[in-house]
């Protein structure tokens, strides 16, 4: 129900927290936070409200500057640990808003490569193509767009790879996805209201949009794969 990620220069676990409680208004019944530390992606989750995984924090920290975060309205399986996101698959953590219409064929055929699944979410096969693409030798960034070439339905995702820890790929259709940019810093956020204290310089994906997130900046791509500029607004929000 609600994505959010950051690329900073702090610890990203209470800003992925923090950035998560400004979009709570939206409803949840979960919630979830993965980062890279010295290349290593780790993840935490809890059902019911987001002190549930600040007291998991507090007993299971999670280090690194980079990370994903995600509130879960449940749409395919019950409101659960392993269903909550962020969706681990080998080198790969994913966070989606909406619904993947055709995971049903996908996870056919992904079980068929002799994949296994451990969630009864649309969004593990997500998870789960990308890291069979990297498995093939695909870069993380091609691995997430050839996932994402194949995906039907209305969603905005959010990347995060094992030994990138400048690195997030977003991608937009048909669930608001936008792009923040700080001082070196960038962010990412389904609703500019999660980025507010963090940053009012928003750039909104549009429909079909990827997006190459580095701490250098956004390279945006529209739905064609062709290199695109979407305007940055400076938007006003109270923080
Ligand atoms: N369809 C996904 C799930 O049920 C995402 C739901 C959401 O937007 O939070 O896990």
């Amino acid at each position: 129900c609600g994505i959010v990620g950051v690329l900073g220069n702090h610890e990203a676990a209470p800003i992925l927290v923090e950035a998560l409680k400004r979009l709570e208004y939206r409803g949840y019944d979960s919630a979830g936070i993965a980062t890279v530390n010295n290349g290593a992606l780790r993840r935490r989750r809890a059902v019911g409200k987001l002190v549930n995984l600040s007291d998991l924090l507090v007993h299971e920290p999670l280090a690194g500057k980079s990370g994903i975060g995600h509130t879960r309205w449940a749409t395919h399986g019950a409101p659960s640990v392993s269903n909550a996101h962020p969706h681990r698959a080998g080198a790969v953590a994913v966070v989606h808003n909406g619904i993947i219409e055709n995971y049903k064929e996908l996870r056919a055929e992904l079980l068929n490569c002799g994949m296994e699944f451990r969630t009864e979410t649309d969004t593990e096969t997500v998870a789960l193509m990308t890291e069979r693409y990297l498995k093939e030798g695909l870069a993380p960034v091609d691995a997430a767009f050839r996932t994402l070439d194949q995906l039907e339905g209305a969603f905005a995702l959010a990347f995060l790879f094992d030994g990138e820890e400048d690195l997030i790929v977003a991608a937009r259709k048909g669930s608001p996805l936008a792009i923040g940019h700080g001082d070196g810093e960038m962010f990412v956020g389904s609703d500019a209201i999660a980025l507010a204290p963090l940053t009012d310089r928003i750039t909104y994906l549009e429909e079909g949009d990827r997006a190459v997130v580095t701490r250098a900046g956004a390279e945006l791509r529209n739905a064609r794969g062709e290199l695109v500029n979407r305007e940055t607004k400076t938007i006003q929000i109270d923080a």
